[in-house]
């Protein structure tokens, strides 16, 4: 991998002052405004609804360096990407990868205006005051339950302390913290209201999520399907919830929790087509960017890097991606087959 020369202090000098770019808009007038960043595949838990045990990783030759992802990332800064969240895989397993956040949140208030993460938080205790240090002020750890033999069960071998010590620690640094849970029946369904009294207790906002037909994993995942509108009846008996306009920039439905002073969301692909107000895109650890998480058109910027692109051609590449972003995405499991609807794994795409 390449190494990253130190970075330097105070704002980049050609940006300084610069006002925000306008925002790229796609064929259906949405702006997009929001990148996420998968910096790597590799995973150190193998949750059962996200890949396979035996999942086989990309070689490091296909991965872009977090010199390249830094160089992409700015040129979307550059067209109007305020957002950015790192993702992967477990962005905290990539060797070095706090010199990207570094190097990104030194673009905070120069055109990005958040820097956030997604991660499991197994390796959050040792990098939580680094992150904010970076500028970094909410992240996403994910966590469907909180009884450590079932956590150990669907992550197929992690131990639950290690995520419990990396929220502390991330409570400690400053950062706001959202629980992301993946509603499962027969697996944690049982445990919704225990995961949102535990939220509520520490002042976490608590999302859940429907499970995506995404990437092999071995198991049958229609097994574990659970539609959330049927999570959110069961929580209305012993909780009161009331919509709120609150959005994160994500896909995301809030409600208020009367009980507990914080939020739940409802991220509802496969009940809810949340398309219309979609304003992000989402580049792969191997350079290529999806249109549309639910899509498989994509656009191989590795090749654009690679072949040596100057800043205005990677500018003409991003712009000619975005103006093929499609209008929505409609995940359906063949019946027949059983295959999911898109081949690639969230772990590859970046959740
Ligand atoms: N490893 C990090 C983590 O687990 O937070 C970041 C990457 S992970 C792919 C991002 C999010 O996607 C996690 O909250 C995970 O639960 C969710 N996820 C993974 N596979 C999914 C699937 N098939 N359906 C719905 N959510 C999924
Ligand atoms: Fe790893 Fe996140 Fe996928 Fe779990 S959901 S296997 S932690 S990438």
């Amino acid at each position: 991998m390449n190494a990253i020369p130190p970075i330097p202090s105070g704002p980049a000098p050609a940006l300084a002052g610069a006002p925000p770019a306008a925002p790229l808009r796609d064929p259906f007038g949405r702006a997009i405004t929001y990148l996420r960043v998968s910096v790597t595949d590799r995973c150190d838990l193998r949750c059962s609804y996200c890949m396979a045990e035996t999942m086989t990783f990309l070689p490091k030759r296909d991965v872009l360096s977090l010199e390249e992802l830094e160089r992409l990332s700015s040129g979307f800064i550059r067209l109007g990407t305020r957002k950015i969240r790192i993702t992967g895989g477990e962005p905290l397993v990539r060797r070095d990868v706090m010199t990207l956040f570094e190097r990104l949140g030194a673009r905070i208030g120069t055109g990005l205006d958040e820097l956030t993460l997604t991660t499991n938080g197994t390796q959050l205790a040792r990098h939580a005051e680094a992150l904010a240090a970076c500028g970094v002020r909410r992240i996403n750890v994910s966590l469907d339950t909180l009884r450590p033999d079932r956590f150990t069960a669907i992550t197929r071998r992690g131990r639950i302390e290690t995520v419990f010590e990396g929220i502390e620690a991330a409570a400690r640094a400053g950062l706001a913290v959202k629980i992301n849970a993946v509603a499962l029946r027969g697996l944690n369904e049982d445990e919704i209201d225990d995961l949102l009294a535990w939220c509520g207790e520490r002042g976490h906002d608590l999302c859940l999520i429907e499970t995506m037909p995404m990437g092999e994993t071995g198991g049958d995942r229609n097994e574990h399907y659970l539609p959330l509108s049927l999570v959110r009846a069961r929580l209305k008996q012993h909780w009161t919830l009331s919509e709120t306009s609150y959005r994160t920039g994500g896909p995301a439905r809030y409600y208020d929790v009367a009980q507990t002073g914080t939020r739940i969301g409802f991220i509802t692909p496969m009940t809810h087509n949340f398309c219309e107000s979609c304003n992000r895109v989402r580049l792969t650890c191997t350079g290529t960017l999806y249109m549309c998480l639910g899509q498989d058109d994509s656009a191989d910027f590795r090749a654009v890097l690679r072949a040596g692109a100057d800043d205005a051609a990677l500018e003409a590449a991003i712009r000619a991606a975005i103006a093929r972003k499609p209008k929505g995405h409609d995940f359906v499991i063949d019946r027949r087959t059983q295959a999911p609807a898109v081949a690639r794994h969230m772990s590859v795409t970046g959740g």
